[in-house]
This record gives structure tokens, sequence and C-alpha cells, in this order.
């Protein structure tokens, strides 16, 4: 896998862009180690991809859903043994430690395999009918060409959360990934590609945002699976609903931990150094809203400060490391900016604030782990997604106090709660207004069988992982057979006046 693929990938052959434009993909640890120049895909590479998978889905479609299980399968195979590999690749490209890309590329193989095992399971219903000698079933059907847009945090998972259940539901896919992570996405393709798939069933398009724009305008694209800020999300939706497609949109978060004075504190303080900073804080799922009792914030607040000042920053494939780089220089300025912003709302600032020093560090864009106390609800630290490791603090009195702070926010994507007390674990499992709870655990862990996917500001209710995910890519179609001889009218025949 030493080889860069630096390349579009349409109708089955690795291609540039017709205009020739590209741009640099950099190590975010190394800047100078660039990785290489990518192409700057436009409208007419957009179109040519579309139209390989136009022409792919009549044959991909009607398949036999578990013979694409079949590749999808193999699929699973492919990344298993080419885990390490893989992830190495990633861990250059996007920053988080070579442990966590490992946990990236584990969530697309069991994505694959669960994938896989749901092409025998496509389930539609079958009901009585109204009428004597007549049979009323409904059955699922691909839904056609399917654009999916990704982030560049997952660069393999996330991408596979959509792409493996829209193959297997028999659709074609025109894949675009982040910018900031092409070269993870062009590796997925190789291997999805190697593991069978036909040419056309799925095409790789490079490029930005306005790649991203052509696919998501593009009229011969049904549906449209996003994952990425909410301020493109909803222009992709505003597009998309002009334009009558389904889309399921994936945006932000600023998820909450709350802590009560009845929580086993050793757990919490290993939970929030993973939920915060692991992956530099750069998930949608990162717990950035710490709600603790105030019986307990002191010590909470000051064992996990000192934990995380001992935290190892560096490249993420050295094997000490354990939090790498910001993704870019543009992620660094957001984070300054929300800092300095903390700093003028009277936040207290404990730990962090700023850019480390010293061996290890200097040709990359890193930052300190940062814990914010005296925060208040109302603040734009505590209210705005930063997306870097950055946790806001923020002291509570009682459960009812912090599930109001914790719903008192435009997102809700994942939230957690620490108690010991069953009661109300049960309680804040239905009151924290979020798409995801964990009881005891950090707000990041998303298992491949399970739904994934947030309220509020955060999604439009679509599903990501687990059986939900396959309602998203699967047409409805409703199917009656009359087999009396005669007609029979609905509502009129079967009914006395
Ligand atoms: P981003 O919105 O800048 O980009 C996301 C993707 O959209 C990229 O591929 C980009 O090229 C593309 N894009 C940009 N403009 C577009 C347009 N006008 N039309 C179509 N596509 C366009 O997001 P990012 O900085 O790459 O990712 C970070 C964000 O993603 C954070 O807000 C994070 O919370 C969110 N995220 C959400 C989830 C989730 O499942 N909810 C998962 C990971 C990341």
């Amino acid at each position: 896998m030493s080889e860069v693929l630096n390349q579009n990938f349409i109708d089955g052959t690795w291609q540039d862009a017709a205009s020739g434009a590209s741009f640099k993909d950099i190590n975010p640890a190394l800047n100078s180690d660039v990785i290489g120049q990518f192409p700057e895909s436009g409208v007419e590479d957009v179109d040519d991809a579309v139209r390989a998978a136009r022409t792919a889905f009549k044959t991909w479609g009607s398949m036999p859903a578990p013979a694409r299980g079949d590749i999808l399968r193999r699929i699973g195979d492919l990344l298993t043994e080419r885990k390490s590999e893989l992830a190495f690749q990633m861990t250059r490209e996007m920053g988080k430690p070579f442990f966590e890309t490992k946990g990236d590329v584990q969530e697309a193989i069991d994505t694959a395999y669960y994938a896989a095992t749901e092409t025998r399971r496509l389930f539609g219903h079958t009901v009585p009918s109204e009428m004597p000698n007549k049979f009323n079933m409904s059955i699922r059907r691909p839904i056609g060409v399917c654009g999916v847009i990704s982030a560049w945090n997952f660069p393999v998972a996330v991408p596979t959360w959509k792409m493996f259940p829209a193959l297997a539901a028999g659709n074609t896919v025109v894949f675009k990934p982040s910018e900031d992570a092409p070269h993870s996405g062009a590796l997925l393709v190789k291997i999805m590609v190697e593991a069978g798939l036909p040419a056309g069933v799925l095409n790789l398009v490079q490029g930005g945002g306005n790649a991203g724009r052509a696919l998501v305008e593009h009229p011969d694209v049904n549906a449209v699976s996003f994952t990425g800020s909410t301020v493109t999300g909803s222009q992709v939706g505003e597009a998309c609903g002009r334009m009558h497609k389904r889309f399921s949109l994936e945006m932000g978060g600023k998820n909450p931990m709350i802590v009560l004075a009845d929580a086993d504190l050793d757990l919490v303080i290993d939970g929030l150094l993973w939920g915060a900073f692991g992956t530099t804080g750069q998930r949608c799922t990162a717990t950035s809203r710490l709600i603790v009792h105030e019986d307990v914030h002191d010590e909470l607040v000051n064992t996990l400060a000192e934990r995380a000042k001992a935290l190892k920053i560096g490249y993420g494939n050295l094997d000490d490391t354990e939090m790498g780089p910001v993704i870019n220089q543009k992620g660094l300025d957001k984070i300054e900016y929300y800092v300095g912003v903390g700093i003028e709302e009277g936040a207290t600032c404990l730990i962090g604030g700023k850019r480390p020093t010293g061996e290890g560090v200097e040709d990359g864009t890193f930052y300190e782990p940062t814990i914010f106390t005296d925060v208040t609800q109302n603040m734009r630290i505590a209210k705005e997604e930063i997306f870097g490791p950055v946790l806001s603090v923020i002291k509570i009195s009682s459960y009812k106090e912090a599930v109001e702070v914790a719903n008192n926010i435009e997102f809700g994507l994942s939230s957690a709660i620490y108690t010991q007390d069953i009661a109300t674990a049960f309680r804040a499992m239905h009151e924290i207004e979020a798409g995801i709870t964990y009881v005891n655990g950090p707000t990041i862990g998303a298992e491949a069988h399970m739904p994934f996917g947030g309220v509020k500001g955060t999604g439009n209710g679509h599903r990501e992982g687990g059986w939900e995910v396959f309602e998203f890519y699967t047409e409805t179609k409703t199917v009656y057979v009359d087999y009396s001889g005669k007609l029979q009218k609905a509502q009129i025949d079967n009914v006395e006046d």
C-alpha cells in the first residue's frame, strides 16, 4: 500500500480530473510530509461518475441481494488483512493515533460483515387484506444512484456506514471523500473494487465544496448522504429539498457528560480523557461539555487536569503518542478563536489554551488539551462546536439542573451520564435530548449494528448504522395481489352502508 492513489475512480478506471486541476494533501503532524496532489474535480467529473453509476445500477440493482452480500463480506476480509497498513496511511493523513485509526478500520470491518448479513434480511411486510382472496405485501427496492459526502475525522468508518448499506440494498455510489482525507478514501475504494465490485458500481470523485455541490445538485443522483458541519449540511439539505431528493444529514455536536455526586470518579476521568481528548476532540461525538455536580467538581476537575496535562502529544504513528494534531491551520485558528472567546466571556482557562512547543510538534498543527472552568450555560464556549481538545466545565447542583443545561443547546447528537443510581439513569435516558445516551461511559463508542445519529440541529431524522440505515437506502414498494378472479373495490365492496 505504498503507492499514492491520487486519481479519481470512474467507471472502473483511475483517472485525473478533466480540468487537470489538483490540490495538495499534507500530514498534519509533519507539514513538510506531502502525501500527494489530488484531483480537484468539477461538474464534468461528477457527471461522468454519475453516468457510470446510473448504467451500473441496471445490473447491480437486480442482482440477488445475498450475492451483493458476498462481495461485502470479501471487502470485510480484505480490510481485516490490510488493517494495519491502511491505519498507518490514515494516521499519516489525518493525524489521530494509530490505535485510533485501527479502530476506525475495525468499524468498517464490522459494518461490512453486518451489511453482508442484512442482504439476507431486507425485510418487507405481509399483512392481511381487507378483502377475501387478496394478498398484501411491501417489498424493498433500491433507490438508484447515491451521492456520499463525508468528513475527514473518520475517513474510513463513516464512508462505509453509508456505502456498505447503500450497496447492500442494490444502489450504486458516487463517493466524494473530504479534501482533508482523500488518500484514505482512495485506499478504501481500491480495496472495495479488489473485492469484486463491477465497474461503475462505486465511483470516486476527489475535491472540495465544488465537487460536493456538483454531486448534490446532479439531477440523476437520487439520494445524498452527508456527514460534516451543520453549515454545509444545511446547504446540502436546501438543495436536496428543492430537487425532491432523499437526504440524510449527520452534522455537528456539543455533547454533554453529566456527572452526579454519586459517580465513580475514576471511571469518569478515564471516560473524559477518551471522550474529550480522543481524536484531539475532533469527533462529532466528542465530550465537549462537562456538567458536574458541585460536590465533586473540584476533585474531578483537578485530577482530570493533571491527567490531561500528561497526555503525550505527537505524530500518531509513533508508539507512545496519545493525542495527535488538529487537522489543519483552519481548524487550529478556530480553536484559538474560541479560546479567546472563552477568556473574554469570563471563563477560567485551567490548563492548555495554547500550542505545545518542543521536539516532535514543531512542524504540525498541534494544540494542548484545554479545560475551561467557571463556564455558564449560555456562554458561546458552552454552546458552539469548537471541534478541538477543549472541554467546557459547567457546575450544577441537582440532576434537574443538569438535564436543563444539557438540553439548552441547538445540537443533539450524543450524551452521557455517570451515576450509581439506576432510577436516575433511566430518567436520563428519556429526558436528555440526544440521539444517543451512554450510561457510565463517555459520549463516544458507536457500534456498527446500533443506530447512530442525532436530533435537533445535528441531523434530519435519519440514522446510520443498525437496521435503521436500510430504511434510508431503500424505497418501499406496496404490492396487492388479487386472486379472487373478480373486481374487488377497496372501501366500497367490503363496507355495508
Ligand atoms: P465540512 O462541512 O467542512 O465538510 C464536509 C464535507 O462536505 C467535505 O467532504 C466537503 O468537501 C463537503 N462540502 C463542503 N461544501 C459543500 C457543499 N456546498 N456541498 C456539498 N458538499 C460540500 O465538515 P468537516 O470540517 O470536514 O468535518 C467536521 C464536521 O463534521 C464537524 O462539524 C463534525 O461534528 C461533523 N461530523 C459529524 C458526524 C456525525 O455523524 N454527526 C461525524 C463526523 C463529523
